[in-house]
């Protein structure tokens, strides 16, 4: 019998786990640890609320964890409440799937005022992430800015301009919502430090914006070269720009405005003891098509400004890191002899949910190709990591306990959305009753 243990319970962890499955059988057993008490890592709280679709994958995850030979071990923290080390004792190889959960810092001053914050802590706050439910974001100011022109900017962007009404069917928390709706942000300015045609966000999630209720996406033609530039992007981009040129077309009357602001490179963040404005570069594309500043500057006023431009894994002790790229050192998902990263953690912060798939099962093969199923001689696998944490006076989670709390969230539902999610670390144990 072989033992693995997947870090990290998000859709690479998954995604892994299926394909050591299937490429083992009966062979192996596998321990999917994640440090929260319940599952599903950036499914859980990373997708937004108002993309149910999009979170009917982990549907997927739990035929998973109903296959033989996969465990579910939460409320482990790896790093903290056990070592890397500690498990290669335990498990033939150890997979990484950790993600990318903290927000890389813009680098620019006025950054740490209050009212700057980054967009894993926003969507963390909105999603019922436990680190984030005391945020509280700065929503008293009647301008936010977006900063970052990929998919995670126009979810906040989004979010930040939707009514009430339109969270209907979502699992947004009660404790967001609430805030939102007495939100008094009428103007979104999301910045781009590059032009139209760089934009990074995908035509679905750009074409809900011109259906929102209550605000107007707001383009300047000024901005973008003449329309047969298009032709040279890919189709994907060629569609999104439309969507973004369309914006121009919109005859509408909505109270909020989000405004798409390029060639916009933010200098400085200023204000009196919390954020009041951001000081931007205009820019131009150089020869390779990065963003130069032209020495123009001017003023964007904003009490909240939410930065949306990418992750990085957290390094944990013992495990070879990139710094400069904010991920683990791998060769094709390989660390080092039995030690293995997926997802984000291996290949940084791009891709959809779906790219976790090929990857995973890309890593699972590397694995089965260098441990075929056999003995692992005295590696005592999960039974083995669960007397070390019961010593420690760990009390692990497993996939039952998660169903108790799922059920108990879907009980505490409002009406039209599908839970109440907790989002608190106690209120989830408090639910199994410890
Ligand atoms: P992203 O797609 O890499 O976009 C990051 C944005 O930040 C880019 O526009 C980038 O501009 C900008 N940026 C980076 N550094 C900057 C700086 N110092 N100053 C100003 N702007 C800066 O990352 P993401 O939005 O975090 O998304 C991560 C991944 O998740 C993506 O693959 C995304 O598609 C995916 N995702 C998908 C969905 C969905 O399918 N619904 C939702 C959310 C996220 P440059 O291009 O100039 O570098």
């Amino acid at each position: 019998m072989r033992h693995f243990a997947v870090v990290g319970s998000g859709p690479a962890g998954f995604y892994t786990a299926e394909a050591l499955a299937k490429a083992y059988g009966e062979a192996a057993r596998m321990d999917i640890i994640d440090r929260y008490p319940v599952p599903y890592g950036l499914i859980r709280f990373g997708v937004a609320p108002d993309h149910q679709s999009l979170k009917a994958v982990s549907k997927r995850y739990d035929k998973v964890a109903e296959t033989a030979g996969v465990g579910f071990i939460g409320n482990v923290c790896v790093g903290a409440d056990v070592s890397v080390e500690e498990l290669m004792e335990h498990y033939d190889a150890v997979i990484l799937a950790i993600g990318a959960p903290h927000d890389r810092k813009l680098g620019i001053p006025g950054e740490d005022l209050p009212g700057v914050i980054g967009s894993a802590q926003f969507v963390g706050w909105y999603n019922g992430h436990p680190d984030f439910a005391d945020l509280g974001p700065p929503l008293d100011g009647t301008h936010a800015a977006i900063i970052g022109n990929g998919n995670v900017a126009l979810d906040c962007a989004r979010i930040l301009s939707k009514t009430r009404a339109e969270f209907d069917g979502s699992d947004i928390v009660g404790h967001a919502l609430d805030a939102l709706d007495n939100s008094a942000i009428k103007t979104i300015t999301v910045l781009g430090r590059r032009g139209p045609l760089q934009i990074a966000m995908t035509p679905k999630e750009l074409g809900e914006l011109a259906h929102l209720e209550a605000a107007l996406p707001l383009v300047d033609l000024n901005d973008f070269p003449p329309v047969e530039a298009d032709d040279g992007l890919d189709p994907g981009q060629r569609k999104s720009v439309t969507i973004l040129r369309d914006f121009a077309n919109i005859r509408a009357n909505r109270p909020k405005a989000m405004v798409f602001d390029f060639f916009a490179k933010p200098l400085a963040i200023e204000g009196d003891g919390r954020a009041e404005r951001l000081i931007v570069e205009r820019t131009e594309l150089d020869e390779k098509g990065a963003a130069r500043g032209t020495g123009e500057t001017y003023e964007v006023p904003a009490s909240l400004i939410v930065s949306c431009i990418g992750y990085s894994t957290p390094s944990i002790a013992g495990v070879p890191y990139d710094e400069r790229a904010g991920k683990f050192l791998n060769e094709a998902g390989r660390i080092a002899d039995r030690l293995y990263c997926v997802g984000w953690a291996r290949r940084g912060p791009t891709g959809t949910i779906g790219t976790n798939r090929p990857d995973g099962y890309e890593v699972a093969e590397a694995v089965a190709a260098a441990m075929p199923a056999g003995s692992s001689g005295d590696r005592a696998g999960g039974e083995g990591l669960k007397a070390l944490l019961g010593e420690r006076g760990i009390g692990a989670t497993d996939f039952t306990d998660w169903r108790r709390i799922e059920r108990a969230e879907e009980a505490a539902a409002r009406s039209g959305s599908p839970r109440e999610k907790m989002v608190r670390v106690e209120e989830w144990l408090q639910a199994l009753g410890r």
